[in-house]
């Protein structure tokens, strides 16, 4: 599932790709995956205005419309949003672009979610949100407070977005074992220097993971439908029973919160 760095890597490439593209029309081949208004309003609303700008907020990317209004994208499990010269085979819903190329909004399993609203920071969900961990004002001190107060295990408290913005199964459990943290510890009993190396590790994780375009473990690929690499680098997601990259031991997987989570008994205390 797409977490921040692949809807990062995502908004990066259609911001050189196609901003100020403008929509010629917009292709609708599967209605089910636009949630709001109707699917002909949908279209009647998109069709005629351009890409004024790409937007990202936790895990969802909201593109500005010139019309004002913001077409909000939830990739969910399996969507994709390719810029290309042909129409994509999955696509779902097809917006042909001034300049002759399509952006394809791609989803095999139907679990994405298209939006078109006049204002996106109002959305419930949105409003609910978590700080953002790479923006300034999310300092190691601010993470530092808001883990005081938790009982509940470190591991699902990453990955609950209203904690932070963000960070998924796949981030949350490379985060932890930079970090040398047992993601069953509770969150209210790291130490000053854990949560400081933790804070650290869930930025390295992240910068890294954009810097390498994203992990593609499932059917993520970028704005140009090209795969990431940041999966060729994962420390211990999907890796159990194989040595860990330090020690050498097998990696560990358990459940919690009915996710698998990996981690090196020996590394992470
Ligand atoms: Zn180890």
């Amino acid at each position: 599932m797409p977490e921040l760095p692949e809807v990062e890597t995502i908004r990066r490439d259609l911001i050189r790709d196609v901003k100020g593209k403008k929509v010629k029309d917009v292709e609708i081949l599967n209605p089910r995956v636009i949630k709001e208004p109707s699917p002909s309003e949908f279209k009647r609303r998109i069709k005629g205005s351009s890409f004024r700008d790409f937007l990202r907020r936790a895990k969802v990317l909201a593109i500005k419309l010139s019309s004002g209004d913001y077409l909000v994208v939830h990739l969910r499990m399996t969507g994709q949003l390719v810029y290309s010269a042909k129409k994509e085979e999955k696509a779902r819903v097809i917006f042909d672009l001034s300049g002759g190329k399509y952006l394809s909004f791609n989803d095999q399993r139907l679990f994405a979610e298209l939006r078109l609203v006049r204002d996106w920071q109002k959305m419930k969900f949105v409003k609910g949100l978590g700080p953002e961990p790479l923006e300034k004002s999310f300092t190691a001190g601010k993470f530092g407070d808001i883990l005081k107060n938790k009982k509940t295990k470190i591991k699902p408290l990453l990955m609950d977005q209203t904690f932070i913005a963000g960070i998924g199964n796949l981030y949350a459990q490379e985060a932890l074992f930079q970090a040398g943290i047992s993601p069953g510890r509770a969150a209210n009993k790291l130490n000053d220097a854990e949560v400081k190396k933790l804070y650290t590790a869930i930025q390295k994780v992240l910068h890294d993971a954009i810097r390498y375009h994203g992990s593609s473990v499932d059917e993520y690929v970028n704005g140009r439908g090209e795969k990431g690499e940041y999966h060729l680098r994962l420390k211990v997601y999907g890796r159990e029973g194989k040595p860990c990259s330090r020690c050498k031991s097998k990696i560990k997987k358990v459940s919690m919160g009915g996710r698998g989570t990996c981690f090196c008994p020996k590394c992470q205390k």
